[in-house]
């Protein structure tokens, strides 16, 4: 679109020239001409300016895509396996308008403030993590043992992992393990990556932390830095359409793992679709939580079993 404003400009300013002009009717084109040309000008000027705008803009997130600091290992399942919190006030930042520095004046969207969690060791496996409940810094399981390469998972969830495994496998089912429990410092490091990625682009520290908070939940706040969840993947490339999702809705309970993040629950949960994430909460919990359905058939999820869903 760009390219023909010239091309139209010159024509135009070249084209009128045939007949001798009067001394006034010069007058009055060399007037017009200039007022075109003024025109012109604006219309240029607003054109560039809506261009450098839109190519200052940081991409857009879009929760369904995903997006890890991880890498790829498989189309979009496997590449939107950090939890992505799309609860609306984490999303909303706009950008500054310049980049030297934050105005104090404007209104900003901050990250609500989190509380910090304690593990009560009776019940560690019912323990509550998100972005308002976190992780104290720097919290490491009691033991972890590795599943499979280097996925690795609290040590006493692993025998109900591996059992559960054992029966799908028995069913001609098998269910891989991409990514279990992820450190502490791991996760901060994506995430203050990510901080830096958005004040490169314009944003202030605080607005920078709401943007990356949409894209990788902050340190504590993600089930992996608790070891209790795995990311079950296959080489296809929606999860929710495999044999191993359709096992695990159907058996994972009977193994203490409940599909933690459900489309239906994304504005209690905070965090998007997940049909890969699976977590262990024990066999009584996940089976109150798979047989308590409301009239649509869809289970509650873990902040509504734990009566603190706001
Ligand atoms: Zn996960």
């Amino acid at each position: 679109m760009g390219f023909t404003y010239s091309d139209n400009n010159g024509n135009r300013a070249s084209g009128g020239g045939k007949r001798a002009p009067s001394r006034k009717n010069i007058k009055r084109n060399t007037a017009s001409a200039k007022l075109f040309l003024a025109g012109v000008l604006v219309l240029l000027a607003a054109f560039l300016a809506v261009v450098c705008y839109t190519l200052s803009q940081p991409e857009n997130v879009d929760p369904s895509q995903g997006q890890t600091d991880e890498g790829s290992l498989q189309s979009e399942a496997a590449s939107s396996l950090e939890e992505l919190s799309t609860v609306s006030p984490l999303s909303t930042a706009k950008p500054v308008t310049t980049t030297k520095s934050s105005s104090t004046t404007k209104k900003q969207q901050l990250l609500p403030s989190p509380g910090i969690i304690k593990i009560n060791p009776d019940n560690w496996e019912l323990t509550l993590v998100n972005t308002r409940y976190r992780l104290p810094e720097g919290y490491v399981p009691p033991k972890l043992l590795t599943v499979v390469n280097d996925c690795r998972l609290d040590s006493r969830v692993v025998p109900h992992y591996l059992d559960m495994y054992n029966a799908a496998l028995e069913d001609g089912v098998k269910l891989t393990p991409f990514s279990g429990y992820r450190s502490y410092e791991m996760q901060e490091r994506n995430y203050n990556n990510k901080i830096r990625y958005y004040q490169g682009e314009g944003y202030n520290k605080a607005e920078a932390a709401v943007k990356a908070a949409a894209v990788i939940m902050p340190p504590g706040s993600s089930e992996h830095n608790l070891g209790v969840a795995m990311d079950i993947v296959t080489c296809d490339s929606w999860f929710e359409t495999t044999d191993e999702f359709t096992w695990l809705r159907e058996n994972a309970y009977k193994y203490g793992f409940i599909m933690r993040y459900a489309k239906e629950k994304t504005d209690i949960t905070g965090v998007i679709y997940e049909p890969w994430h699976w977590r262990y909460v024990g066999v009584k919990t996940a089976t109150d939580i798979y047989k308590t359905r409301n009239a649509e058939g869809v289970e509650i999820c873990l902040e509504e079993y734990l009566g603190v869903s706001k």
